[in-house]
């Protein structure tokens, strides 16, 4: 049975949604106004191992992933400039142009990493009825109040408001004391709908309460889920620092305007760091797909990299340690090539042998622990058959076992062959010469031969 840490109750706890066949995910999605990095994508592919595991556990995900194209301010707080149109002065464009190329590169970004698809991509430019519609909700039921630049929830309307991250409101106040000088009421209160000042460049602009403005930030996840999905959801799930702030103002808001709670389970994931560093445009280390494909690793070398750790631990990515990953995973693909070379139709096992299935499912439904399922995947790496392999694929999606992949190994298989026979039968004649010499002419294309157990192989270097 599936474990998961819940932050709501801070335990592991079985999971259970309402309904196995659709089971209601939301995971909370990128601000679209500059390329993702390594640290944006460590989320979306602990997310994707928990879809794939909830599938192998005979349950159906239903997904929504939604893109910020507004409302995100610089400060992550009602402050500072929306990120969009940061973005847009940046590189000479208009918003509009910034979100829709953004989008593409998160989504072609997401493709090459194998990812599964949401079932909505919902994007909040696209929910601002919802939006406008959960604000007069709130509005109507006396959670709000407005000042000179918005519409603010009034967070001691709330009592449950500190509950979910153990928030310490007495501290707040203190140390908000300075800089809390708005006409907020409460240091935590939040917008949920910003007014446009005469004269503020704000492009993304809507008509609502007499003039024009946007949402407030954490608004769209709210009126997206309320709108696709229907709250109480089966599990929620972002970054762990979406905890003290924007996860506890989606429930806040929910609660505000529906009276139900947004979620029954919440996973958060801990931080990627880059050799040490925290992850920051000022620091200059941000490392894209990109920058890792220009070097010659593989998107599944990071996900392998990534999934030898847990998602509720701090990771720290280093070149070296991405380097060893991906040897780790060469080492599988070419266990996997022995199968592959070795199988005839009658030793292609359809279903995955029970207790390999049943050991692996194990580690996983641990609280997603990869780290533990690759330790046993590397102790039983000779005994695996390749309904094993398409079980492994099905979890990680490392590119090892995929159906596109065979196609390709077929044609080397029948290219190879003739001269595998060939170096054996030179070796049997002691003829040693054009045995090293084939050798050396395919490890220039970076295949090499193993004898193993009477057997020639071809694989990898
Ligand atoms: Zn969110």
């Amino acid at each position: 049975m599936l474990k998961l840490y819940n932050t709501a109750s801070r335990q592991l706890e079985p999971f259970s949604p309402e309904n196995p066949e659709k089971v209601k995910i939301y995971t909370c999605g990128p601000t679209v106004y500059s390329s993702p990095h390594l640290g944006n994508f460590a989320a979306y592919l602990y997310w994707d191992l928990l879809l794939r595991v909830l599938k192998a556990e005979g349950m159906t995900p239903y997904r929504v992933l939604n893109l910020t194209d507004v409302g995100h301010l610089s400060s992550d707080a009602d402050s500072g400039e929306d990120k969009l149109e940061k973005g847009a002065k940046r590189e000479g464009k208009t918003v509009w142009e910034i979100a829709d190329f953004y989008i593409e590169k998160f989504k072609s970004d997401f493709k090459k990493l194998d990812l599964l698809e949401p079932e909505i991509w919902a994007r909040a430019t696209d929910y601002i009825p919802a939006s406008k519609s959960l604000v007069e909700k709130l509005i109507d039921n006396g959670y709000t109040y407005e000042t000179s630049d918005g519409v603010y929830f009034d967070t001691s309307k709330f009592p449950a408001y500190a509950d979910f991250a153990r928030l310490d409101l007495e501290h707040l106040k203190t140390g908000a004391r300075v800089a809390f000088s708005s006409e907020k009421r409460n240091p935590s209160d939040f917008a949920v709908w910003k007014f446009i000042q005469p004269g503020e460049s704000h492009a993304m602009r809507w008509d609502f309460l007499g003039r024009p403005g946007y949402p407030g930030w954490h608004l769209e996840c709210s009126a997206i889920i309320h709108e696709t999905l229907a709250e109480p959801i089966d599990l929620h799930a972002g970054g762990i620092d979406h905890i003290p702030v924007h996860h506890t103002n989606e429930i806040a808001q929910t609660f505000g305007a529906y009276q139900k709670p947004l979620a029954n389970f919440w996973l958060h994931c801990n931080f990627l760091k880059i050799n040490g560093e925290k992850i920051s445009k000022s620091l200059g280390n941000l490392v894209t797909l990109d920058d890792l494909e220009k070097k010659g690793f593989a998107p599944a070398d990071f996900k392998l990299w990534l999934y030898q750790g847990h998602y509720r631990s701090e990771r720290n990515f280093t070149w070296n340690d991405l380097a060893a990953a991906r040897s780790r995973r060469r080492k599988w693909l070419n266990a996997y090539l022995r199968q592959f070379q070795q199988a005839t139709s009658s030793t292609t096992a359809s279903e995955p042998s029970p207790d390999f299935r049943a050991t692996l499912l194990e580690k996983l439904d641990d609280d997603l622990n990869s780290a533990a399922a690759f330790a046993y995947l590397d102790s039983s790496l000779d005994t695996l058959t390749l309904a094993d392999w398409r079980l492994i694929e099905s979890l990680f999606a490392l590119d090892l076992a995929s159906a596109d992949r065979d196609t390709e190994y077929t044609a080397l298989n029948q290219r190879l062959t003739p001269l595998l026979e060939t170096r054996n039968l030179a070796r049997k004649t002691k003829d040693y010469a054009t045995a090293d010499c084939l050798r050396t002419d395919l490890e220039k294309q970076g295949i090499t031969f193993l004898d193993k157990n009477n057997i020639t192989y071809w694989q990898f270097l």
